[in-house]
């Protein structure tokens, strides 16, 4: 009856290691209108091993999904508003499914994932010097277990049914990204299968500078190029819903998440950065237009590209495998704390590790080192430390981790940073974010800079900072072109991040 009026809606899908979210914001004034969030299972079958199952992935895509138009549904607004969705999603994991059934053929080889320890000792055999960075000026990235082409060369070798699914020319590779746009844009019934620039930069078979799949490198890893999806940039219309409540509603947006957060960022400029902790950690700092290679032990990456016509930006990455990882590590495998956000209490009761040091290198250690053979360690220990001071290590090894990867940033960039960007679920946690502006000696910004930008705008024009009114129309993306909502839906993501932590 009384439908409230709003404009245009954007939906966003943010599938991560830890958990989905689906959001859905008001177009035109960024505010978040409604969300939902389902953790996901994490497999551990052998040591070192990480696996999901990619159908629970896409059954909890569509679970958020249809929770969340029904609670629109109850505040009375109109889902026939929502008129783009974008996928963000947790990047490397890599799935290989089954074109003419629909179904996967086996897990998702998640990226924290080691069991391809070997087949990268066996690859470094057979390059030139054994030099892991050999393909770095190709890919932006060393070889190491954490990229996609040597999870799918590990699942070629050891999985009959996918090797026989490639001779049978039914076999799709594809990551999250997709894996759920092609089953979302209907799956055997001619789903589309393709991926984002970003997603493909992050496969180690995809040159960054010309943005294709590379025959050299596809060769090297021995992978079929006919398996691979198509790949497109990160906003354009890559196909329609095909099931549930958003039927016919167009997916336009597609961003791997730690690009996403620093378009969410508004990261625009060169030289601008942001650090995410999520289950691991990743700071990124824009490089513009022209791909910089590191010269100690970062990554260089496809940050985003905005349009089939717009041009390509490249991005800096410094790469931890374990942040919040560490701390669910102490929920699930001590069983010290009953949720994640309890180890701020642990912490907060003492105050200091007190000597005691935690180096989570859980999945070996990521960057500067690319050390895949490392392995945890927790030392310092005396009759005097308990629970308490163990979970403070534990926050500060997180601390630690990102003051490494600054100090390598700082290097290669020249410019030092003067302050951090931060963002993930981790940063609920007020003590970590202490800790980490005394360890680095820099202003730590956990208030989005969209919100910082948006309240500078209305300040400078006289405007009180309130929630925008209802089909008022002094938005700043009133103007943008329906493909470009998409956007503003990664850019409002961030946002949402705070008031979605799992298990609070
Ligand atoms: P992802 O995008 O990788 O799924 P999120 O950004 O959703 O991760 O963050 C979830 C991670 O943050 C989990 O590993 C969880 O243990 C950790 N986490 C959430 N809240 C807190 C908190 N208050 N203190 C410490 N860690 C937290």
């Amino acid at each position: 009856s009384d439908r409230v009026v709003l404009g245009p809606l954007v939906g966003s899908i943010d599938q991560g290691t830890s958990s989905t979210r689906f959001l859905v914001f008001n177009a035109k004034t960024a505010e978040l209108l409604s969300h939902h969030q389902v953790e996901i299972k994490q497999k551990f079958p052998k040591e070192g091993w990480v696996e999901q199952d990619p159908k629970e992935i896409l059954q909890s895509v569509y679970e958020c999904v249809e929770k969340t138009c029904e609670k629109l549904n109850q505040l009375n607004i109109d889902i026939t508003n929502i008129k783009a969705v974008g996928v963000s999603n947790q990047r490397e994991t890599t799935v290989v499914w089954d074109k003419t059934t629909g179904e996967p053929l086996y897990n998702a080889i998640v990226w924290l994932d080691l069991r391809t320890q070997p087949t990268v000792e066996r690859l470094l055999k057979i390059i030139p010097g054994q030099n892991k960075s050999f393909f770095k000026t190709k890919t932006g990235l060393p070889l190491s277990t954490y990229f996609s082409a040597v999870k799918l060369r590990w699942l070629l070798d050891n999985v009959e049914e996918i090797r026989q699914a490639v001779r049978d020319g039914r076999a799709m590779f594809g990551t999250i990204d997709s894996w759920l746009i092609w089953s979302l844009t209907g799956g055997k019934n001619g789903g589309v299968h393709c991926t984002d620039v970003t997603n493909a930069s992050r496969t180690m078979l995809f040159n960054i500078h010309s943005l294709e799949w590379d025959s050299e490198l596809c060769h090297f890893f021995d992978v079929p190029m006919e398996i691979l999806p198509k790949v497109r940039s990160s906003s354009e219309i890559y196909g329609l819903m095909k099931s549930g409540a958003l039927t016919g509603v167009p997916i336009s947006g597609c961003l791997g998440d730690q690009s996403a957060a620093l378009v969410g960022q508004m990261c625009f400029k060169d030289g601008q950065a942001k650090n995410t902790y999520g289950t691991g950690c990743f700071l990124l700092c824009n490089t513009g237009q022209k791909p910089i290679l590191s010269e100690h032990g970062l990554l260089t990456t496809v940050a985003y590209k905005l349009g089939r016509d717009k041009p390509v930006c490249y991005a800096l990455e410094g790469s931890v495998a374990i942040a919040g990882a560490v701390v669910r590590w102490l929920r699930d495998n001590l069983g010290i704390v009953k949720s994640s956000s309890e180890v701020e209490k642990l912490a907060a009761e003492v105050g200091t590790s007190y000597g005691c040091y935690f180096v989570p290198a859980f999945s070996g250690l990521y960057a500067p080192y690319w050390e895949p053979s490392a392995r945890g360690i927790i030392c310092g220990l005396t009759q005097f430390t308990n629970k308490n001071h163990i979970a403070f290590a534990a926050l500060e090894a997180v601390c630690f981790q990102t003051r490494e990867i600054l100090d390598a940033m700082n290097k290669d960039c020249g410019i030092p940073l003067s302050e951090l960007q931060v963002d993930g679920g981790m940063t609920n946690n007020k003590i970590l974010m202490q800790l980490q502006a005394d360890i680095l000696c820099i202003q730590v910004e956990s208030e989005y800079r969209y919100a910082r930008w948006k309240k500078a705008v209305m300040k400078s024009m006289g405007w009180e900072i309130s929630e925008p009114q209802a089909n008022g129309d002094s938005s700043i993306f009133s103007s943008l072109p329906l493909g470009f909502y998409i956007v503003s839906s990664m850019i409002m993501l961030i946002g949402a991040k705070y008031i979605s932590g799992i298990d609070k």
